[in-house]
Order: C-alpha cells, then sequence, then structure tokens
C-alpha cells in the first residue's frame, strides 16, 4: 500500500518517464525523467573532431571542413547525436514547456565541459531567440540552459547578442538558413576575454557561427561552444 507521502507525491509529480514511460521510482529520476533513460542518452561514438565536434572523422584530428575552412571558435561539442531519446529530450525541453529540464541538461554540459580540457570561460552566453517565439513558448530554452550552465561553473551569465531581423529557420532549406543565419546576429556591448557559447542544438552550425563571430568582434578572445545535440550530417565526408 502506498504510504501518505508516496500517494502525496505522486500528485504533484509526473508518475511516469516523459521519454520512457515506466513507473518513475522514488529516487533516481530528474525533471519527470527516470534514471534509466538519463543514464542511456545516445552519446558519440567514435573520434570527434576536436573543432567542431563531428563525428565524421577517422582519428581524433580536425575533420576536412575544419582545415579547409576554420569555423569562427577555438572548439565545440555537443552531448550526443540528434536522435532517439536525445531528440525526444531536446523537443520536449523545447517545444513542450519543460524548462525545469534545463538544470540537469546544463549539469550534462557543465560535465561534458568538464571533460573537454577547455579553459574556464569568463562568461557564459546563448544564443538569443525571437522575441515572437519567446512570447509562444514562454521561455527562452538556450538562455535557461545558459544560465544553469553559467551557475554550475560558477562564472556570470551575460546577454551581449541580439538576433536581428526573421529568426525563423525551420522548414528553410540548407542554403537559405546558411543565408540567414550568416547576417541574423550582432552584439550589443562589447565582450572580453574567454566565452562559453550554449545552443540546444547544432545543425549546420551557421546560427553559431554567427554568434562567435558577433562576440569575436565585440572583443572576445576565445569561443568555444557547447550544445545538447547535433544533428547527423547525412552524406558528409570527413
Ligand atoms: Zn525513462
Ligand atoms: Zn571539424
Amino acid at each position: 500500500m502506498a504510504s501518505f507521502a508516496e500517494a502525496l507525491a505522486l500528485t504533484f509529480l509526473p508518475s511516469t518517464c516523459a521519454l520512457c514511460r515506466v513507473a518513475l521510482p522514488w529516487t533516481g529520476s530528474r525533471a519527470g525523467i527516470c534514471a534509466n533513460c538519463w543514464d542511456r542518452l545516445p552519446s558519440h561514438r567514435g573520434p570527434l573532431c576536436p573543432v567542431c565536434g563531428s563525428p565524421d572523422v577517422a582519428s581524433g584530428e580536425a575533420c576536412l571542413a575544419c582545415r579547409i575552412d576554420p569555423p569562427p571558435w577555438r572548439a565545440a561539442a555537443t552531448l550526443g547525436p540528434y536522435e532517439g531519446t536525445m531528440r525526444d529530450l531536446v523537443l520536449l525541453f523545447k517545444n513542450r514547456g519543460r524548462d525545469e529540464l534545463g538544470t540537469p541538461l546544463a549539469a550534462l554540459l557543465a560535465q561534458s565541459f568538464r571533460g573537454s580540457g577547455w579553459k574556464q570561460p569568463d562568461a557564459v552566453v546563448s544564443v538569443p531567440m525571437t522575441w515572437r517565439r519567446r512570447l509562444r513558448r514562454g521561455y527562452d530554452q538556450a538562455g535557461v540552459l545558459g544560465r544553469a550552465l553559467a551557475r554550475e561553473l560558477k562564472v556570470p551569465f551575460a546577454r551581449p547578442l541580439r538576433r536581428r531581423g526573421r529568426g525563423a529557420q525551420v522548414g528553410r532549406r540548407r542554403a537559405d538558413r546558411l543565408r540567414l543565419g550568416a547576417a541574423t546576429f550582432g552584439a550589443r556591448r562589447p565582450v572580453a576575454g574567454r566565452v562559453l557559447l550554449v545552443d540546444d542544438v547544432i545543425t549546420t552550425g551557421a546560427t553559431v557561427a554567427c554568434c562567435a563571430r558577433a562576440l569575436a568582434h565585440a572583443g572576445a578572445d576565445e569561443i568555444y561552444v557547447l550544445a545538447i545535440a547535433r544533428t547527423p550530417q547525412p552524406g558528409r565526408i570527413a
């Protein structure tokens, strides 16, 4: 028989895991996701490009794309590929208003940061979203993530970037996204030192590249990029 405390908890907490639907156990679950799902999020297999984080490399050296055209940051990494439970988790966080996922996700990003050997940043900055989308969703998920990560790393969270013009990227062709992404961000105040730029999903990399260029232009010395997931690049040759 369930105890009173248990019954009370079940009244206020989601009773099943939002990803796998098993009944949530007493302990180990975070933000409505069971410990099993947190432990089994897909991660990248094999060596990664140390510059862009692409898994499409044979060794741990910079990929061809990064060697030919180095991106405007020192290094970028993601927790795993944007597929399976990782994709479901990101969608819950981005589109379903589950902002409480920000804290455990930021803890995973902090763990990844600590394992990366990157230098401690002077500030964490997130990719800004359009005010329109923010109104619709009620919160800015990259901002929630950035703020929580800054707390984890004990550094300030800053908002020097602003989005210019139209930011909607969903449904556009890649060429359009690249073109639009290249002109959508600017810095509204000077930046100094080492910056850790945070986003939820890296698709073409155009958005974070544009933000990194704006940060460098505003005075950042070194830029690192960290995101939850990375869209697999079909047909890309390393
Ligand atoms: Zn689960
Ligand atoms: Zn690369």
